[in-house]
């Protein structure tokens, strides 16, 4: 299986933290194997993710990266990683999905916080658009994931989670597990 890994940008610990929270959530809960957060230094963000990836399971991880660049050097030196950068200046995301998932290649998706340097948009190999209008990275993460697994990451159990819930019409039934 291909890994996911998402390159969060540009974390500003005063203003991003409910929002960074929410990108490295839906990474795991939408099917990605990591997260990367660049920008200011938040430990604990890092520890806050590391609990709910044992509370809830899987193998997801995240850690932080003084240096952005080499993330993307780093990625592409493996020679079997395409870079994925999220941008309402991209390509719609319906016209090249499908190809993005026909690759086995591993892919390295970008979101950023305020302005993205230049850089990520020249050395991305796909700038894509989720839909062309201004949103959120944590709803540009989400629906690109939701259309790179068209809709089964809804449905992905989670190894080694401590707690399970129960679907239920109404009020809450979780279980514990371990
Ligand atoms: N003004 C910023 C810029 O120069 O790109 C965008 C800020 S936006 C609040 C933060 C991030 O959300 C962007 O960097 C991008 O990753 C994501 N984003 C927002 N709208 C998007 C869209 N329509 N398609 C894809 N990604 C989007």
């Amino acid at each position: 299986m291909p890994r996911i890994i998402v390159l969060r940008l540009g974390h500003r610990i005063s203003r991003d933290k409910r929002v960074t929270t929410h990108v490295a959530l839906v990474a795991r809960a939408y099917g990605a194997d990591e997260i990367i957060i660049t920008g200011d230094r938040d430990d604990d963000l890092i520890e806050r993710i590391r609990k709910v990836v044992e509370t809830w399971g899987g193998d997801f991880s995240a850690r932080f990266e003084e240096n952005w660049r080499k993330v993307i050097r780093r990625f592409k030196e493996g020679g079997n990683g395409v870079v994925i950068h999220l941008t309402m200046y991209g390509l719609h995301v319906d016209d090249v999905i499908d190809e993005i998932r026909n690759s086995n290649r591993d892919k390295l998706v970008i979101v950023g916080a305020e302005k993205v340097p230049p850089f990520y948009y020249q050395n991305a190999d796909y700038n894509i658009a989720i839909g062309n209008q201004p949103h959120s990275e944590v709803s540009a993460l989400a629906i690109f994931l939701d259309k790179l697994y068209e809709g089964r990451e809804l449905h992905f159990l989670f190894p080694k989670s401590k707690i399970r819930i129960v679907p239920q019409k109404k009020g809450k039934k979780v279980v514990t597990l371990q």
